[in-house]
């Protein structure tokens, strides 16, 4: 806490500090070692862990860092953050985000940006920004992020650490404020693939309380002992010409392949044909799942509620106007046009035809492959006001969408600094639904 409270006022990671539960559960391991039943603890035990702050802990606020919720406090835990505290994790608090997790940079945030601890005129990416800067500024070892279309990955690769998002399904998002519910899935930041496997080994598991989460058994830890060889890692040539993508982090991509190459992976080079249309497809699913989502603040269910008024309808409108930001407003008013009539036929419609494509390249793809080696973002850490055009903004997703939209597990893995910009690059590597293992074991071979 002395650390943080000395680092943060810099990046400005965090939006509320956990102390008394962090005491708290720090005693229960002083205890156990005292009574010698530490080894008998779990596989987070005494690990420093903080949340982004769409998830819920009981008694703090969870905010969205919206002010439409600044006066929420959780009655309840997530699933996600219930299983890291009963696997023996410290919880030291709640982290800044982009506004209901809209966003690549966490500039949407109503509570101040945070900023990249590598460059502190730089982005640290988005939305899970401060779940990122945290790590990566050594305030907390592992921290849950969550990721609609890259927002786990894209700040990983922006402040160099590793970055999980599971296959969809692996991680319940039970207690989990919904931005896009069938793209949202909850992963960590870490500084280790090793820790990231430890990290996934607490998170993944079915839970009652989410219908969408699986009973799947895999063992990350052994995974990232494994090694590659025999595994087949496919490159995407279409890939390498993507708008946008610099050329030191092309350079990085190339690194890694030829890494994995002389580690004894076999390379193949796969085509991913409806790529191109991810970005399209997903800023209209998105959007489309956003405005029902956030149908529920209102101010009376839920919500800040703008004072003084005197009958329902000007309640409701004031109070989302007032409480809500920019880019919320954005994809709220974008869903609601999306999904009007006449309209829903021509864009929600074909994009979910377009997103069966998609699923159905990755299908293909992987028959000649077990995992897929890709770029994470097209470059690295902007500066803050650097990209002001939202459609600009959304390009940076470009490798990281269709992930998302396929259901497919993803990761990033940082690959050093740039020959450029000397910032942190980061490589992704994706695998098949459910393989999630075959990620971790490349990812092992390239740290
Ligand atoms: N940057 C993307 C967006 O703004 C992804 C956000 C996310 O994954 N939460 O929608």
């Amino acid at each position: 806490f002395e650390h943080i409270a000395k680092a943060d006022e810099a990046v400005h990671a965090y939006l509320e500090l956990t102390e008394d539960m962090a005491y708290e559960a720090a005693d229960k391991i002083d205890a156990a070692v005292a009574d010698g039943t530490f080894s008998s603890m779990g596989p987070l035990a005494g690990v420093p862990v903080a949340f982004k702050d769409n998830m819920n802990l009981e008694g703090t606020h969870t905010t969205c860092s919206s002010k439409m919720l600044e006066n929420y406090v959780s009655p309840y835990t997530a699933t996600c953050v219930a299983r890291c505290i009963e696997a023996g994790g410290i919880p030291l608090g709640k982290l800044n985000m982009d506004e209901f997790a809209f966003g690549s940079s966490t500039e949407t945030s109503a509570f101040g940006s945070t900023k990249n601890p590598w460059d502190l005129e730089r982005v640290p990416g988005g939305s899970s920004g401060g779940s990122a800067a945290s790590v990566a500024a050594g305030m907390a070892c592992m921290t849950l992020g969550s990721d609609t279309g890259g927002s786990i990955r894209q700040p990983a690769s922006f402040c160099g650490i590793v970055g999980v998002k599971p296959t969809y399904g692996m991680v319940s998002r039970y207690g989990v404020v919904a931005f896009g519910s069938s793209l949202d899935q909850v992963g960590p930041f870490t500084r280790s693939v090793e820790d990231a496997a430890y990290a996934m080994q607490v998170l993944c598991g079915y839970d009652p309380l989410d219908c969408t989460s699986q009973h799947i058994e895999a063992d990350f830890v052994d995974a990232v002992k494994q090694g590659v060889e025999g595994i087949r890692i496919g490159v995407v040539p279409g890939f390498m010409n993507a708008p946008g993508l610099t050329p030191e982090v092309k350079e990085k991509v190339a690194e890694a392949a030829a890494k994995l190459e002389a580690a004894g992976a076999q390379i193949v080079e796969v085509d991913l044909p409806h790529a191109d249309a991810a970005i399209s497809a997903y800023y209209v699913l998105g959007p489309c799942e956003a405005f029902s989502n956030l149908a529920r603040f209102d101010s009376v269910r839920y919500g800040y509620c703008e004072p003084g008024l005197k009958d329902l309808g000007s309640q409701y409108e004031e109070s989302r106007a007032n409480g809500f930001g920019m880019e919320a407003k954005r994809r709220i008013m974008l869903g609601s046009y999306l999904l009007s009539a006449g309209v829903y036929e021509k864009y929600y419609y074909p994009a979910q035809q377009v997103r069966r494509l998609i699923t159905q390249d990755y299908e293909r793809a992987y028959e000649q492959c077990d995992v897929i080696l890709a770029p994470t973002s097209p470059r690295t850490a902007f500066k803050f006001g650097e990209i002001g055009d939202p459609v600009e903004m959304h390009l940076s997703d470009i490798f990281t969408v269709s992930i998302n939209i396929a259901g497919n597990g993803g990761m990033n893995v940082p690959c050093g600094l740039g020959k450029d910009t000397g910032l942190p690059v980061g490589v992704q590597l994706i695998c098949p639904q459910f393989k999630d293992v075959n990620m971790f074991r490349a990812a092992a071979a390239l740290e």
